[in-house]
């Protein structure tokens, strides 16, 4: 029990450092980019690798700090078709960019969920950005919502891009696995600690060519 209780206190201790340290990097990283793209204007092709790899260490400063941020989360009742409809906005420049149409259908009664709506809109985001980044020539990624009890309400993401190789399933979620040459390999593990802290699964399921399935089921109100 003791031994729980300090390990959790240090890892508290240790998040809020890395939470500090990414917060830190963005400034330099902010101006470095400023300057590069004054550089641009050289017309040098290692500008434009610049700019890449800054975009990287940026994304990868970004999901860290959204795990690592010791932040007071408040939970408030929430519309998930509101939500969903607000993330496919979001994400309508991307997909119109990658030629994917995003579909949104729901089943069963409209009901409020008990949550922190920005960290379930992360969640949407970053299966939404996995759905499109699977599809190279375009698609559909329907996004489904529906009640399935009482108590749950599943929200499922689906692509028809190439889908994962069942012996991959199970690094999936681990930080930094990544088979995307620009990847960060930290937007599933950040959808799993989200999801398990609002007391809810996660759970992939997939065929290869055929396309992926991400479901997950949240407490709802009744
Ligand atoms: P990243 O997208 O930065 O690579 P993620 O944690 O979001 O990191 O995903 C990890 C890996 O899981 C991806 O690199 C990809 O190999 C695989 N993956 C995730 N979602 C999908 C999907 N919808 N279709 C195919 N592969 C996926
Ligand atoms: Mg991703």
């Amino acid at each position: 029990e003791e031994e729980w209780v300090r390990r959790s206190e240090k890892l508290s201790i240790i998040g809020q450092l890395a939470a500090g340290v990414a917060h830190e990097i963005r400034n330099p990283l902010t101006s470095l980019k400023g300057f590069i793209q004054l550089l641009r204007a050289k017309d040098t092709p290692y500008t434009e690798i610049m700019l890449e790899e800054l975009d990287r260490i940026n994304s990868i400063v970004n999901e860290f700090m959204t795990i690592a941020k010791p932040h007071a989360v408040t939970y408030s009742a929430c519309n998930l078709q509101s939500l969903l409809d607000s993330v496919i906005k979001f994400m309508q420049p991307q997909a119109m960019l990658y030629n994917v149409d995003i579909q949104l259908e729901t089943k069963g009664v409209a009901r409020l969920i008990p949550c922190e709506p920005n960290q379930i809109k992360q969640v949407v985001i970053n299966l939404v950005k996995n759905a499109i980044e699977a599809m190279l020539s375009g698609g559909i990624v329907t996004i489904s919502l529906e009640v399935v009890s009482d108590e749950r309400a599943v929200i499922r993401v689906a692509d028809q891009g190439a889908g994962i190789p069942e012996d991959k399933l199970p690094q999936l979620g681990e930080p930094f696995y990544s088979t995307k040459s620009t990847g960060t390999g930290l937007g599933l593990m950040v959808c799993q600690r989200i999801v398990e802290a609002h007391k809810g699964n996660i759970s992939i399921a997939s065929t290869v060519g055929q396309g992926t399935t991400v479901t997950i089921e949240l407490p709802c109100y009744r």
